[in-house]
């Protein structure tokens, strides 16, 4: 288990839970696609999916 350099929480496969919480939300859209609970993902220009294209670039860029 590693914790996160900037905020000390769990960091589970390079993914900080609270730096990279959209990630994670995004994540559970996956695994709900196909299934009864499916949700409609946010516009590709709200605030959500722009943290997490920031947040993506981060993660690659390190
Ligand atoms: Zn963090």
């Amino acid at each position: 288990m590693s914790y996160c350099e900037d905020c000390g929480c769990k960091v589970y496969s390079g993914k900080c839970t609270n730096c990279n919480e959209e990630l994670f939300i995004l994540e559970q859209y996956d695994e709900l696609a196909g299934t009864e609970f499916e949700l409609p993902y946010p516009d590709e220009d709200s605030e959500f999916m722009k943290k997490v294209r920031q947040q993506e670039n981060q993660l690659k860029n390190q």
